[in-house]
């Protein structure tokens, strides 16, 4: 694929600039290409009808629309959809679209979630999870990012109105490209999402949440925390080593304060290794300290990665414990498990085919 800046990281003064720099003043061509892009979805500058066909064939020569492209689709029974997206270097990313029954938040309005990546891989190496398994190979730039939602829009036909940010890669380790593109999101002249539509997942990366917290972007956080003391923690999110549960509680307490919105603490249930009944016992402690909910997933097993899914009656046992200390809890089972829907999946059994 050529490789050309999109316009999907443009804010309307950058647009501005762009049409200037092409010979186009005129204020409500501006406008007209922001309608364009955001609004009516357009893929290339040629369907652009309302503006001058010269314009539109130097924008095709200078800029892209869609900078990443769909080269695998998978289709899970129960709706959920998995799309591998090709980059322009040639990098994969894995992008979901969850039906609207299946919705991360609960809420019944909304129609379209979709769960984007923020990095080629990631470098935090959780024991769980297949995005880690190779390291971070590049972390995704604002059209990337945004270029996500463009696609699973032109895919769904229909307006994500709901996003969350626990597809490949650690968001708070690309602050950079993750807050000018969450500006974007939000912003009602370009994509329009609700903030509180908006959830952002993190391993704990503590000076992340610090300066995200510091950026008041009213949107939703979510923490995988799969261990509820430091040394099952550090078994399984090295992570854990350089930021401990003390420094990453004292955060989260932080941003409590800042916050309207429930923290979500993550738990993935792990065969052995954290779904043992006294680990639920201290989840439910730090649950109420910091008045979060908890949402249980028990573990997709990856390949090469020996951990194993609890028997559902270990699930279900870790639940009841829970919901004994009246913390709010569900249990998630991961969308899509037959179509590698977890993290990092389908991507690195893509790489291993090639
Ligand atoms: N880096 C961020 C966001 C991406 S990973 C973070 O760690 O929060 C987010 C989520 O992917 C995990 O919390 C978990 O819910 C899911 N996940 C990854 N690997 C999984 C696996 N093997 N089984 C079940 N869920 C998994
Ligand atoms: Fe990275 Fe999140 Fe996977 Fe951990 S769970 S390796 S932080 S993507």
């Amino acid at each position: 694929m050529e490789q050309l800046p999109t316009l999907l990281a443009c804010t309307q003064e950058q647009l501005a600039a762009i049409l200037a720099e092409a010979g186009e003043t005129k204020s409500y061509r501006v406008t007209q290409l922001a309608e364009w892009i955001w609004k009516k979805g357009a893929t290339n500058f040629e369907q652009m009808s309302n503006l001058p066909p010269t314009l539109r064939r130097t924008l095709t020569e200078r800029y892209t629309l869609r900078p990443l492209a769909v080269t695998e689709r998978r289709v899970s029974v129960g709706g959920t959809r998995k799309l591998l997206c090709r980059l322009q270097d040639g990098e994969l990313v894995e992008t979901v679209i969850i039906p609207a029954a299946l919705g991360e938040n609960g809420s019944q309005s909304q129609r379209l979630t979709l769960c984007i990546s923020s990095q080629v891989g990631c470098s935090f190496g959780c024991k769980f999870c297949a995005s880690g398994l190779h390291g971070l190979k590049r972390s995704l730039s604002v059209g990337e990012i945004i270029g996500q939602i463009a696609v699973a829009q032109d895919e769904a036909d229909d307006r994500v109105d709901n996003l969350v940010f626990m597809g490949m890669g650690e968001p708070l380790d690309n602050l950079e490209n993750l807050l000018p593109a969450l500006r974007l999101i939000i912003d009602p002249h370009a994509l329009g999402i609700s903030p509180r539509h908006i959830t952002i997942s993190t391993s704990g990366n503590v000076p992340g949440l610090k300066k995200l917290a510091q950026c008041g972007l009213p949107v939703r956080l979510a923490v995988s925390l799969h261990g509820a003391t430091d040394e099952v923690r550090s078994r399984i999110m090295p992570v854990n080593r350089k930021w401990p549960l003390s420094e990453l509680l004292s955060a989260l307490e932080e941003w409590r304060a800042g916050s309207k919105h429930m923290i979500t603490l993550e738990y993935i249930l792990i065969a052995g290794v954290n779904d043992m009944l006294p680990q639920a016992d201290l989840l439910a402690d730090i649950a109420r300290r910091l008045r979060a909910k908890i949402n249980l997933i028990p573990c997709n097993p990856v390949p090469n990665l020996d951990w194993q899914r609890p028997a559902e009656s270990v699930c279900r046992a870790f639940c009841r414990s829970l919901l004994a200390h009246h913390v709010p809890v569900t249990m998630r089972y991961e969308k899509g498990a037959d179509i590698d829907a977890a993290c990092g999946q389908l991507r690195r059994r893509t790489i291993e085919r090639q």
